[in-house]
């Protein structure tokens, strides 16, 4: 009573995951089964969204990860007039800073984790890195589907999941606008 299935929505990633519409009407939820106080829901989820944030910051920076790690090992295999690409020092160029941009979002994130199990305020850090690492790793999709040239277009190649499932990331979770705006709001620029 009171709830509705709509469609399955087909997405742009993370096709592992259904999302589909609900529709909510008059629904009543029996007081036994409401979590928490009642009138404190938003408050609740909003102490979450902290956790929330940095488990996507932890994805995005795994993924920006493996990508340099794949990447790296395709420019060491993949030959062009004998020699691997790998040794031309464009692609070096492009590798090292590719790296430099995940060492340091780990560094950071690697801080973060620390902070929030010891109970830390880390919302500002948090909004930092939700929104430098979403992009961040959207930059490195790129880079490494670049270098891999017509290979990284085709639909068995790991690139071509990865930039799906990156894409979403500067979006879900809150937005990284909004996440510039919370940054804004409590360091009273
Ligand atoms: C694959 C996927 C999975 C999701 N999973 C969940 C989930 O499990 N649970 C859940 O609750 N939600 C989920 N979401 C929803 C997600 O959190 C929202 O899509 C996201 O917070 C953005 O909200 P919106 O889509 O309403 O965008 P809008 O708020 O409509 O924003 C549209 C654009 O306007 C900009 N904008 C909006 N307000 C401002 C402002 N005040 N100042 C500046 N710019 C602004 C935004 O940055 C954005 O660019 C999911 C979304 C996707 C795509």
């Amino acid at each position: 009573m009171g709830f509705k299935r709509g469609r399955r929505l087909d997405k742009l990633g993370y096709h592992s995951q259904n999302t589909a519409e609900l529709f909510f009407s008059n629904c009543r939820v029996p007081k036994a089964n409401r979590l928490g106080k009642k009138g404190a829901g938003f408050p609740m989820m909003m102490k979450k969204l902290q956790q929330e944030r940095l488990n996507v910051v932890i994805t995005a920076i795994f993924i920006a990860d493996r990508i340099l790690e794949w990447t790296i090992d395709y420019c060491q295999k993949f030959r062009v007039g004998g020699q691997p690409i790998s040794k031309s020092q464009a692609v070096q160029f492009a590798i090292v800073e590719m790296s430099t941009e995940v060492k340091m979002g780990k560094t950071f994130t690697e801080k973060l984790v620390a902070d929030h199990i010891e109970g830390r305020d880390i919302v500002i850090e948090t909004s930092m890195a939700k929104y430098w690492i979403t992009e961040m790793v959207n930059r490195v999709a790129d880079r490494s589907l670049e270098l891999l040239g017509d290979y990284g277009t085709l639909e068995d190649c790991y690139i071509v999941r990865a930039k799906r499932d990156v894409r979403v990331m500067p979006i879900f979770a809150g937005t990284n606008e909004i996440m510039k705006q919370i940054v804004a709001k409590f360091t009273s620029i």
